[in-house]
């Protein structure tokens, strides 16, 4: 159990050292508050038994809720067996931000509070330090976080893991991933800047996933701190159902604490790190006691609006007390439909505390949620996992990291236990393993543990595997995530410009592949270069500065390149014979049949990708041992494609006749034969060149909207909505990636820089006649 392992222990002991003078003043601290202490959780295990349950919050693959799975939930989605208080009281939470909002320096201070650390860095601070979760350097440098990991800490009696969530649209399985993993978030403002364009984006990735938020108003010692006008936004641009918890004592230089709308206190921080605290009934003046009841009772409002209990007591103009007040925002929170607001200054030390007792009291538990995994021994039909350390272990490799330590693997455990030694399956290779150790991560440090149980976060260390692998005991056939990757839609060729360095670029490369499914590496059979594909132009260029950063190579890069592909659109017939037969051994091999499209789909609509070959020959026309030259042929030939030299997809290919001589025949002859027929044979089949296809967002405040449609217009996009936001409008279409070069300038200067969009794969489709002429003109000119 958590709290029983020598790293809680550890917590615990470094946090009296250094969030408050005792454990006890903090214990007193939240008595006054009426917040309540140890004891008072233990209630907080009756509320999670009961009332929530029903409330459960689904994720957004939990498509179907099977209540006939092998899953311990009776009807009513209740569980039947005890969650222990450990994991009840236990929060996976994520912090998201639009950049310089203060995302790093609340981290930090969420470390120094509960105790992880023993000082403050400040972010591009002096010290040269950095803070703590920017743990790789290229982060540190630019002061943002692009990467995921999970740092563990403890606050009262919860354990704590917060995932870091990369923000930026490009890394969409890296966000995706971290974004299944957390249970809860707190979405960081500035009280200056408000509701910015990234803020929109990651709210909106958490709306999407279905993620529960506090909003945390930060900065509010700014000049020009307006928390009520980003309240407001939030509102407005988010759409969230929110009210305010707090109210700021002081804004400015004057931000000094806040009052707490739930028990009517005020709080302030003193001290050099604001861990004194100071408690009083006396609010600073009749104004702000009288704004105080003013948004207390818009909060009991708001909630009542989306709470049947408080709602009650509010028809009934009852005064609802403080237990059910808080309840009440537990169950709208951890039930996705309000989101509470704090407010202070992370950088001045105020308010980060009772923040933290929001994750606490508001933010839902690991079972609290429901999570989806995929049956692959029944086509990945989605099943719901259960909160049951007894049940099969499902473990989801959210995040490879290579540090100083070694590789480790970040695991969320969503059913059953992972234990040290334990023989574990990877249901993606088959592949079984031993347990050898499993740790848990302080950022770039760590504890050993013997145990985790679902609904927690450790890294395993030296596990062979990829981002985004699920391991089971091996009595379920389980996937976290499906087995369908995206294809990577833009490459580089790239090489390393020293030769020495070609050792460690060799190495980055395959640990970036081993990370990230939608990056891939192959070498250009021609060129003979390294091409690298991903998912866009921010995506490879990541890379290439880490590999410049983290392992020293300096990277010379290609132009960048649309991935297009080949296909046919009708059937072509070939009858091919090679025959050399003048001196030496000869070379004979006749192959005969046809090539057609795949006109059936994917499941999900998606075109075949598929590249098959058949061999329908009855008989003995060609003798068994040469098909396979016949077949590494025709394959060679469609990944090698015939237009412009883009892989062939979505293709039969079938042999119906051949011929073959005694003595000159060979499986090269055999391939070579099989190689030319395919080029006579695709030029019949009406070939064309795909182009990637992608579905682009892109939000702008309502009187641009007109120039960007004209703008996606001209760029041949195909608008499929257009749909109004508050004062914004946005505007979703499908466009080719090659016509994307350039567009976040373009909008920039279109929309005054107010506009945003975000861009996602959709699928490869056929360019039109002049652009394939205008691709083969290239390609022959090359
Ligand atoms: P991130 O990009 O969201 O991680 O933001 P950082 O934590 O890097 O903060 C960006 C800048 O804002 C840094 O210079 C911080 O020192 C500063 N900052 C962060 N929080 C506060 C705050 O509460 N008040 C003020 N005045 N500055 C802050």
């Amino acid at each position: 159990m958590l709290a029983k392992n020598k790293a809680a222990a550890n917590a615990t002991n470094s946090f009296t050292k250094c969030s408050f003078t005792t454990h006890n003043s903090y214990a007193q601290f939240r008595t006054i508050l009426g917040l309540g202490y140890a004891a008072d959780i233990k209630n907080d295990a009756d509320i999670f038994n009961s009332d929530v349950v029903n409330g459960k919050r689904k994720r957004m693959f939990s498509t179907t809720t099977n209540n006939n799975n092998n899953n311990n939930n009776n009807n009513n989605g209740q569980t039947k067996f005890k969650v222990s208080e450990d994991r009840v009281k236990a929060r996976n939470i994520g912090i998201s931000a639009h950049i310089d909002s203060g995302k790093t320096t609340l981290t930090e201070r969420i470390l120094f509070y509960t105790g992880r650390i023993n000082e403050i860095h400040e972010v591009r601070g002096k010290d040269g330090v950095g803070a703590k979760m920017d743990s790789m350097e290229l982060e540190r440098e630019k002061g943002i976080t692009i990467q995921s990991a999970a740092t563990y800490t403890k606050w009262r009696e919860s354990s704590i893991n917060i995932i870091d969530t990369p923000g930026h649209v490009d890394f969409t399985i890296e966000v995706e991933r971290a974004l299944r993993v957390l249970d809860g978030a707190i979405l960081v403002l500035c009280s200056v800047g408000g509701v910015q364009s990234q803020s929109i984006t990651v709210d909106r990735q958490m709306r999407r996933y279905n993620v529960p938020r506090l909003c945390f108003i930060n900065k509010c010692d700014r000049v020009g701190a307006d928390p009520w006008k980003v309240l407001r936004q939030v509102r407005e641009k988010l759409r969230l159902n929110c009210a305010a918890v707090q109210i700021p004592i002081g804004l400015e230089e004057m931000h000094d604490g806040v009052v707490c709308l739930v028990t009517m206190k005020a709080i302030t921080f003193h001290g050099q790190h604001g861990n004194e605290i100071k408690i009083s009934n006396d609010l600073p003046s009749e104004e702000m006691r009288k704004l105080a009841e003013e948004k207390r009772k818009e909060l009991i409002e708001i909630v009542s609006g989306v709470d049947d209990e408080l709602a009650e007591i509010f028809l009934m103009e009852e005064e609802p007390s403080v237990e059910q007040l808080k309840k009440a925002i537990r169950r709208s929170v951890v039930s996705n439909q309000f989101a509470p607001v704090f407010m202070g200054s992370a950088y001045k030390n105020r308010g980060v505390q009772l923040l933290l007792d929001g994750v606490c009291d508001y933010l839902p538990a690991p079972h609290e949620v429901e999570n989806t995994a995929l049956d692959l021994s029944n086509n990945e039909a989605p099943v719901q996992t259960v909160s049951d350390p007894k049940a099969p272990l499902v473990g989801l490799a959210f995040k490879l990291e290579e540090g100083r330590f070694g590789q480790l693997t970040y695991l969320r455990v969503y059913q059953g236990t992972i234990t040290k030694g334990m023989t574990i399956v990877n249901t993606r290779t088959g592949k079984k393993l031993k347990v050898p150790r499993l740790v848990r991560m302080h950022s770039d440090e760590m504890e050993d543990v013997q145990k985790s149980e679902c609904g927690e976060i450790v890294a395993l260390f030296g596990v062979d595997c990829q981002s985004g692998d699920t391991f089971t005991d091996g009595t379920i056939n389980y996937a976290m995530t499906s087995m369908r990757i995206p294809e990577p839609v833009m490459s580089y060729a790239v090489a390393p410009k020293t030769r020495t360095d070609s050792g460690n670029f060799s190495k980055a490369l395959s640990r970036f592949q081993r990370e990230d499914p939608t990056f891939k590496v192959h070498q250009d059979e021609e060129s003979a270069q390294t091409i690298i594909s991903g998912m866009g132009e921010l995506h490879l260029d990541i890379y290439v500065e880490r590999m410049k950063r983290e392992y020293k190579v300096e990277v010379e890069v290609g132009n960048p390149r649309v991935n297009y592909r080949e296909a046919i659109t009708q059937k072509a017939e070939f009858d091919y014979l090679h025959k050399k037969q003048s001196g030496g051994s000869g070379q004979y091999g006749r192959v005969v049949g046809y090539i057609e499209p795949i006109v059936s789909e994917n499941e999900d609509g998606t075109r075949s990708t598929e590249v098959i070959f058949e061999n329908g020959i009855v008989g003995n026309a060609i003798a068994p041992g040469y098909i396979v030259g016949v077949e590494k042929g025709f394959k060679e030939a469609a990944a090698g494609g015939g237009l412009i030299g883009y892989p062939v997809q979505g293709i039969r290919i079938v042999l119906t006749d051949g011929a073959s001589h005694a003595v000159d025949s060979s499986e090269l002859a055999f391939k070579i034969a099989a190689l030319n027929a395919f080029k006579v044979a695709f030029k019949n089949a009406g070939p064309k060149i795909l182009e990637p296809i992608m579905k682009v967002d892109v939000t702008v405040p309502n009187e641009f909207q007109g120039t960007v449609i004209g703008n996606i217009n001209q760029r041949k996009g195909t608008i499929l909505d257009s749909v109004a936001e508050s004062d914004d409008v946005v505007v979703t279409s499908l466009l080719p990636l090659s016509k994307m070069f350039g567009y976040s300038t373009e909008l920039r200067s279109m929309t005054q820089g107010k506009g945003e969009f975000t861009m996602e794969y959709s699928s490869h489709s056929a360019v039109d006649s002049s652009s394939q002429e205008e691709l083969l003109k290239q390609f022959s000119s090359s």
